[in-house]
Formats: C-alpha cells, structure tokens, sequence
C-alpha cells in the first residue's frame, strides 16, 4: 500500500477546528487507500511562548532543559489530532520522537538525525492506524530528548517520507506553497510551480522560512519529492524535486535574512591557521557562520569579518574575542543593524551579469552594500537592517520574479513516478543504517585557470560594486568569487574576484581606466581554487572548520573563501594548490557515501 507522510504546521493545529480539520484530511488520504502518517509542529505559537517563558525562569537556560521543555508542544498537539481522529471514528495513534526510535545525537536546540527504526510504525500502520508523529524532536543514546532546531518537524516530515519510501510528503502550512519571496514580506511574490532541491535548500538557508533548510537536505539525498500546500484550501501548491522551474533564468528566488550580525576582526597576523583558531570555536558550539570575507591590510594583517544570526551573536562574541587574543588580533567590533540579501538560482553560474544586476538594483536603490558573497548558486549582500526590505523589493523586481519564466516547467507525476532509481535505493538502505544526517560529500576538486583581482582602497559608497561589474561585464568578462569586505576603519572596502586566466589582462586594463582612486589594483595568476561539493555544507559547519584545519596543518594560507549548501570553495597561492588538495582528500576521506 502506497505511503503517505502529511506535516501540519503551527498554524494549521493552532485550534481545535483546524486540528479536526488536519485530522479530516489525514483520513481521506487514508480512505484514497494510502497509509497515512501525520507529522505535527506545536500549536499555534507554543514554541515561541515556551521559548519565552524559559527565559522568564532563567536568562540562559541550559539546552537539556530547554529541549525537555519545547518537546512537550508537540507531545500537546499529537495527541490531540489522535483523539480527534478517534472522535471521526478512525484508529491512531501518536508517538513522541523517542517512542518512534529517532536517534539523534546529543547537541540539544539543535540536534541531527542518526536513525529513526521504522518497525513499530510499520506495525502501527499495518494494524490500521493513522500514525501521529511529534515533529522536530528525538532522544539521544542516553534517551535524553533533543529538539532539531526551530521549524524543524518539516525535517521529521521528509526524514520520516525518506526511511519509509512514502510515496508522497506533503507539507500543509499557511501559505499555498513556495514563492519567489516571502510573501508576507513582499505581496508581489509568486507562487512557483516547482523549485529544485539545490535552489530550495539554499533559500531556506538564506532566510525562506517556509522550509527547515536541513529538510531539503534529506529529501535531496534520499530523493523524496516534497509537496508544499495549503492547509486551508485544495490548491496544488508547489513541488519541490530535482528539476528546476526553468532553464533559462539565472535567478529564481530571492530571500531576506532580518536578524543577522556582522563581526569583525580587525589585525589579524596573516598567516596560516588564524582562521581555524578562530572559527574552529564557532563550530564547537554549532554556529553557523555565514560571509566570511577577509582583506589583506596594512603590514601583513588581514580583517576577517563574517556574519551570524542575531541570536548567536552573544555566544560569538565569547567565542571570538577568547580567539582574538590567542591569535593576536588587535580588536573586534560588531554590528547588530545589518541584514543579508540573497538572490538563489542554479542558471547564474552559466550567465555572466546576474551580479552586476544585483548590484545595479541596489545602487539605484540608494543603499550601500558592506559585504558581498557570491558562489555558483547564491550571491548575499549585507545591508543596513532598515533599508534590507527596500533591497529586497529592488532586486526582486529587477530579476522580474514576479513573472513567470516563458520557459515554466510543470510538475509531472505520472513521469516522475516510473523514475525508480536502484542506486537511490542502495543509498537509502545505506544511510539507514549508518547515520542519516551524517555529511554527504560528491566530489574534491581543484582548478588552477583562474587569477585573482584585487582592488584595495575602495571608497565605500553606494553604486560601486554596481559599477565595477557593469564595466567588468561588458567587456565580456565572467567573473567567478566575488568578495567585498567590510572594512572598519579607514571608509573604504576592498573587492577581490575571480575570473578565467586568459581574461586577466582585459580585466585589470578594464579596471584602470575607471574613475575611481583605488589605493591598488592587482592581478595574480597564480592562485588555484580548491573546492569541496556535498549536500548542506553550509549547515554542517564542520566542513569549513575542517578545510581550514586541513589547510592550516599543512601550512597553507587561505586568500579567499566562499560558501553554499552546495559547495565550500577557498582560494589559495597557485604553488600550495597540489599540497592542499591532497589535505582535503585525506581530511574527508570518510565523508564520501
Ligand atoms: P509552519 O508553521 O506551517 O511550519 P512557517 O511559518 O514555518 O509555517 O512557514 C510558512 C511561512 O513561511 C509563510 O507564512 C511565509 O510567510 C514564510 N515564507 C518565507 N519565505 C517564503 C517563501 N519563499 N515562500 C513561501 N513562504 C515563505
Ligand atoms: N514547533 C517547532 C517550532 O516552532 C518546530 C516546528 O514547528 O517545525 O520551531
Ligand atoms: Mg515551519
């Protein structure tokens, strides 16, 4: 018998109407001959209120006790649809995380998946039952129980779709299904009709809050097609598979982040191993890091500047000013007022441009971008916090989002299920033994046809990065990394790129004749990119703690560096590229599947 897994989020169980009607629609899926599992989030805003009254009782509570604590919303509303789907006459029965065997590992507030045993489930099922699963939460080897971070049961959803081979998951939320943006934010939004797994996981993880990042992460590595639909009406919502809406556009979405935090650390000794002292801190305590830029200062000492959400920039601060010190830096300064602008899509790495037209959009705009990260799916900007939404507004019409590609494509069911794939299913069985959130590297590669442009002394002003790109672009040249980093002291900023080998000369003839006074153009050939491609690298914040590890060890410094869910890029001098590809083989040797 087919498989289904339905979610019902916060919103769609916040009374017990709209739990009765979750309930109605769980038992038509079952009555369409389907078994059925619901997964349910929190009543309403339980968790929120959970969350707040903990730190009523104490300012930092301890993660045991707050995963004891925000665990029991979810024991609230399943067993409330259990006995609402008694009351229609059917069976169920509900289950918190720890009775349906999901074992995770013991980082509380946010903790991952190692396996969920499907047995009792199976058997639950096969007796009749619609089974009610608790989201976001699981019990550690010592049966204590963890939470898997906020908005998390959309990943005991998939997870769940992924170990039984549902055939369907569908996630029932307050909106009819993904948009170009989140529509609450801009009205103007669409309603995309189907978005890639690589293109939803990096917008959920650049702020599109209607999908837990690390959800798309499971249904990308265990091929599950997600549905997301309304649950207040019938309409089809949007599918979320491997496939992207269209071919042609270089961007597909756009995503906003409010609450995010820019630090900086300025005179840092540079050489190799200051960044892995100090973000190796960060990812002891599980924080994700997010735009690390650095640039080259005055006598050998670099500023590396990054940002992380607001809500861990108390915890950051510990853990960098302790780095600070060790390494010798000369001070640290943050910014709690900026927010990150992001633009997602998978055709912009085949089409030059697509930045320029980020930055044109903002320019005219009015707003001064501080920091700019680009990798082959994303480009993020920092802005001030009270001008983000404008930014936002700005790009999304310029990338016309709001329309519909002439080349939409639609969701195909029939296709994709003839789409039976025997290496998924050696995949499945695989991870399901082992450890199902474990990370998932594909490939370490490195390229040396690539020459790094630096330009030092850069007036910090709206327009500039806009600028420099408009005139690199129509020269026809395609440029790769772009960084543009903060720089506290003097006003000005400093852009690196990269671009092909045989273009650098174009380049920097290019960059000469503009207007601008920079203090110092330069070009190198002389660099190699070193890349590691897996499934969430930017959630698992070990893999860029272990690229620097790697390279620290070895002795390699690291010029530039860049990030997605994608994949983990860094720039170092051409002569250490053979050297630091044979470390990151040896360091991930066992990442691979
Ligand atoms: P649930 O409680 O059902 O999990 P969430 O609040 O977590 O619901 O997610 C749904 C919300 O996500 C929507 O109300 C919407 O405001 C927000 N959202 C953010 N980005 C997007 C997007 N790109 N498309 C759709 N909704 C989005
Ligand atoms: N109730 C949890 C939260 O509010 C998990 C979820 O809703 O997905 O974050
Ligand atoms: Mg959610």
């Amino acid at each position: 018998m087919p498989i289904i897994v339905q979610k019902f989020g916060g919103t769609s169980v916040a009374t017990p109407e709209k739990i009765a009607a979750a309930a109605r629609k769980a038992i038509r899926a079952q009555q369409d001959g389907n078994q059925v599992v619901v997964v349910v989030s929190a009543m309403g805003h339980n968790t929120d209120m959970l969350v707040d009254l903990a730190h009523q009782v104490n300012e930092e509570p301890p993660a045991r006790e707050m995963d004891m604590l925000l665990s029991t919303g979810e024991q609230v509303s399943v067993a409330l649809m259990a006995m609402s789907i008694h009351k229609f006459g059917y069976k169920a029965v509900s289950l918190t995380g720890a009775q349906m065997g999901i074992k995770t590992d013991s980082s509380y507030t946010k903790a991952r998946i190692k396996t969920i045993s499907t047995d009792r489930i199976r058997k639950l099922l096969d007796d009749g039952n619609i089974v009610i699963a608790a989201g976001f939460q699981g019990v550690d080897e010592e049966l204590n129980i963890t939470t898997l971070g906020r908005g998390g049961s959309d990943t005991t959803a998939v997870a769940l779709a992924a170990v039984l081979k549902a055939d369907a998951c569908e996630i029932y939320t307050d909106v009819d299904g993904v948009y170009t943006t989140d529509p609450r934010l801009l009205p103007e939004a669409r309603q995309m009709n189907l978005i890639s797994y690589d293109e939803m996981l990096e917008l959920a993880s650049l702020g599109a809050g209607v999908m837990h990042n690390r959800s798309i992460e499971f249904a990308k590595k265990f091929g599950v097609p997600i549905r997301v639909r309304s649950s207040f009406s019938d309409a089809p919502g949007s599918m979320i598979v491997s496939s992207p809406e269209s071919d042609s556009v270089g961007v597909c979405g756009a995503a906003l982040t409010q609450d995010e935090a820019r630090l900086t650390i300025q005179g840092v000794p540079d050489r190799p191993g200051t960044s892995f002292e100090i973000f190796k801190r960060l990812a002891d305590r599980k924080i994700t890091v997010d735009m690390i830029v650095q640039n080259i200062g005055q006598e050998n000492k670099a500023d590396i500047s990054f940002t992380v959400p607001s809500s861990e920039l108390k915890e950051t601060l510990k853990a960098v000013n302790e780095a600070a010190k060790i390494v010798g830096a000369e001070g640290v300064t943050h910014d709690d007022a900026v927010a990150k602008v992001s633009v997602v899509g998978r055709g912009m790495a085949k089409q030059t441009g697509v930045a320029e037209k980020m930055f044109h959009a903002i320019a005219e705009a009015g707003i001064n971008i501080q920091i700019i990260t680009t990798s082959e799916i994303k480009i993020s900007v920092i802005v001030q916090r009270n001008q983000s939404l404008a930014a936002l507004r700005a790009v999304h019409h310029a990338f016309q989002l709001h329309q519909s590609p002439p080349d939409a494509n639609v969701w195909d069911v029939a296709k994709h299920r003839n789409d039976s794939n025997l290496s998924l299913n050696e995949i499945v069985e695989r991870l399901r033994s082992v450890n199902m959130e474990k990370l998932t590297l594909v490939d370490i590669s490195m390229t040396s046809d690539q020459a790094r442009i630096t330009l030092s002394g850069v007036p910090d002003q709206p327009g500039l990065a806009s600028d420099v790109f408009s005139k690199v672009a129509s020269a026809g040249i395609f440029v790769d990394m772009i960084v543009q980093s903060y720089d506290g002291y003097q006003g000005e900023t400093s852009i690196s790129f990269t671009a092909p080998e045989t273009q650098l000369d174009d380049c920097l003839n290019v960059l000469k004749k503009l207007d601008y006074k920079f203090r110092k153009i330069s070009g190198s050939k002389d660099i190699a990119k070193l890349s590691v491609s897996g499934i969430g690298l930017r959630s698992h914040t070990s893999v860029g703690i272990g690229m620097f590890e790697a390279l620290a060890e070895a002795n390699i410094n690291v010029l530039m560096i860049n990030t997605s869910e994608l994949r983990v890029n860094v720039v170092v001098d051409g002569r250490d590229g053979e050297r630091g590809l044979a470390a990151l083989q040896k360091k991930f040797s066992d990442s691979f599947l």
